[in-house]
């Protein structure tokens, strides 16, 4: 018998691999960060013993939940200005705030809120688009959670972050150069948008990323806006202008591809790249519904993203995978599309293919990193239980999540944070928001 570090049993245990099964009375070994075996209890308590064991009665084990698309720190700007057009809501309420309080300081504080909000929630990575990245990566190391961390590239300078656009690829060589080959934090390069980044920080963004094999993150296809913009500047469509500058490949990721041609779809699939389905922040924002099924159909890769709190309004996985699954249906007039299947292979498996770590999580594997979530069946809304995928997807919220592990530490136990205090990351949430108020 092999001891491991812990034994985590399961009434249910989805791994999420080849065929989706379902496993009854499974467990998972871990060792240090990794997952060891996973299977039935019977055959996992066979050959492994443990001092912790988890008792998983009336429990399901899943692995953790990959958020592809946020800014994180935006989190500080929830609620702050609601039920306006994006670009009013860009332009003259996000971008003055964030330009007036942008800091190290602010984003080590509002990631931390960040982290908290998506832990509980059963998310154990995040892909990230912002400012501050060093400072994030730093958080992240102190909080135990799994990031890739984007910094931004626009066309024009930002005050403390970049005096001329060239600061942005310093920055960004700065952030791989410290982040490279850390266990829990992947730099990745992020140029903002078509119609905020010229192509020749596109290429210039591909050539970085290409030269130290990290990430390429950027927002595509949004808003019919952005369409227009791109139509005028450069009389292509955004998929079409960034194929036709050689940046989209596998190392992409996407974010929205709302306003989509077949052909662009097919672009998409043909280059592997990743899509960050953002449906709550686009139907709020009212920017529109990306072509989901289509894409699927297509053989795009597609996983869920929340986007900025500012826009969604929370960072919950569950609410995006619950919002698609139903909304796709009603538009389509087909209730099979985005099954609940779907929407957890989506969230998981799929969330780490599309931003570089396939390899390391998204699936509950020998060999893979330890991230996953114990969620609670004894509770009103889950009962009776049929279909643990349908309960999933249309039933579960982040308060039924008790237990997350992340790289095989518990960061999570029995709903409460180990490794922030509560109670402070919430006053300090308070304190800025006196002060952002007080202006
Ligand atoms: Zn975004």
């Amino acid at each position: 018998m092999k001891s491991v570090d812990y034994i985590i049993k399961a009434d249910y245990l989805l791994t999420m691999e080849v065929d989706l099964s379902v496993i009854r009375d499974g467990a998972v070994a871990v060792t240090g960060s990794d997952i060891t075996d996973a299977g039935t209890f019977q055959d996992i308590s066979g050959k492994y013993t443990s001092e912790k064991i988890i008792d998983g009665r009336n429990r399901v084990v899943f692995p953790g939940l990959i958020n592809t698309h946020s800014h994180a720190a935006m989190v500080y700007f929830r609620g702050i200005a609601d039920d306006l057009p994006l670009q009013v809501w860009l332009e003259q309420h996000i971008w003055p705030n964030e330009m007036k309080w942008l800091s190290s300081e602010f984003v080590a504080d509002a990631v931390d809120l960040a982290c908290l909000e998506m832990l509980k929630a059963g998310v154990t990575t995040y892909s990230d688009m912002y400012f501050f990245q060093n400072t994030s990566g730093k958080q992240l190391q102190k909080i135990g959670m799994r990031g890739v961390l984007g910094s931004g590239i626009i066309d024009f300078p930002w005050k403390d972050v970049a005096e001329t656009p060239d600061d942005y690829f310093t920055n960004c060589e700065e952030l791989i150069n410290a982040w490279k080959g850390n266990e829990l934090v992947t730099p990745c390069v992020a140029p903002h948008a078509t119609f905020t980044c010229s192509p020749d920080k596109y290429i210039r963004a591909k050539e970085l990323a290409d030269k130290y094999d990290v990430p390429l993150h950027t927002h595509l296809a949004e808003t019919q806006y952005e369409v227009a913009e791109c139509r005028k500047r450069y009389g292509k469509t955004p998929v079409e202008h960034l194929d036709s500058i050689g940046f989209l490949s596998e190392r992409v990721s996407a974010a929205h591809c709302v306003w989509l041609t077949d052909r662009e779809i097919e672009i998409l699939a043909e280059k592997k790249v990743g899509v960050a389905h953002c449906i709550e922040s686009n139907l709020k924002l009212a920017s529109g519904i990306a072509p989901l099924p289509k894409m699927l159909n297509a053989g795009v890769k597609v996983a869920f993203g929340t986007d900025g709190a500012a826009s969604n309004n929370d960072l919950s996985i569950l609410g995006e995978m619950s919002t698609a699954a139903k909304v796709h249906k009603g538009v389509s007039m087909d209730a099979t599309v985005v099954d609940s299947r779907t929407a957890l292979l989506m969230a998981t498996r799929n969330g780490a293919e599309i931003v570089g770590l396939g390899n390391k999580t998204g699936s509950i594997r020998p060999g893979k990193k330890a991230d996953i979530v114990i969620a609670n069946l004894d509770k009103p809304h889950l009962s009776p239980l049929y279909d643990i995928y349908s309960h999933i997807t249309y039933c579960m919220r982040p308060g039924d999540i008790e237990t997350v592990m992340v790289n095989g530490k518990i960061v999570v136990d029995k709903g409460r944070a180990t490794t922030l205090d509560e109670a402070e990351v919430i006053e300090k949430a308070k304190a800025w928001q006196n002060k952002i108020q007080a202006t």
